[in-house]
């Protein structure tokens, strides 16, 4: 499966998901983990994002999914070594999606020390919602967006809390890869991440992007 985005007339297949992890103090801290020196990186495959208004699947081992409501960018051109400051030209749109998560199977993945490609990179793991255009009048700085479960507001997030800002983010991936169009960076979570079970229905909006929902079962 692929999956393709549209904006302002251009169509660009999704290349590759990189998500970063522990991107916003609170989250750091209600995970107990040590505030990090630099990114934290991983991966989720492309197969794993679903489009907004689609059922997701509890996966049928682990018992605690979790949401983790995130913003997301879109690279629209390819690029090497970008420092902070020449970022925002690659940058092509900015959306909100879920870094779903089983949590339970993480934790004991950590345990051990090994990958967390189970937990993290399941079917159906990276919701998305639609992408907003950026062509640098939005402040990547202060992006504010609220995740909800059945009407309830579980987080309300803003990227002037990250650790490591949108344009840092895509810097530090480009001095490790080269980044190309239709890679995406699912950019961290803020704090209250919580369950999903089946029945749930799950909402991250932003006044910017708008609203876009997905039911798990
Ligand atoms: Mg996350």
């Amino acid at each position: 499966m692929s999956i393709s985005f549209s904006l302002g007339g251009r169509t660009m297949a999704a290349h590759r998901v990189f998500c970063i992890g522990r991107n916003y103090a609170e989250h750091v801290r209600e995970l107990a983990h040590a505030m990090p020196a630099e990114p934290t990186v991983f991966m989720k495959p492309v197969s794993s994002l679903v489009p907004a208004g689609e059922t997701v699947h509890v996966p049928p081992y682990g018992k605690q999914l979790q949401h983790e409501a995130e913003a997301v960018v879109w690279i629209g051109r390819e690029g090497r070594n970008i420092t902070a400051a020449q970022a925002g030209p690659y940058i092509a749109g900015i959306a909100l999606g879920l870094d779903l998560t089983l949590r339970d199977v993480q934790n004991e993945l950590k345990s051990q020390g090994l990958p967390w490609e189970l937990s993290k990179a399941f079917e159906q793991s990276a919701p998305i919602g639609s992408f907003l255009p950026y062509d640098g009048s939005i402040d990547l700085e202060d992006f504010a967006f609220v995740c909800s479960v059945n009407g309830a507001v579980r987080q309300r997030g803003n990227t002037k809390d990250m650790l490591f800002p949108i344009k840092t983010l895509v810097s530090f991936l480009s001095r490790r890869w080269t980044l190309k169009p239709g890679d995406l960076i699912f950019t961290g979570t803020p704090s209250g991440v919580g369950p999903l079970v089946p029945g749930d229905r799950a909402v991250v909006e932003s006044d910017l992007t708008g609203a876009f929902s997905w039911e798990i079962a």
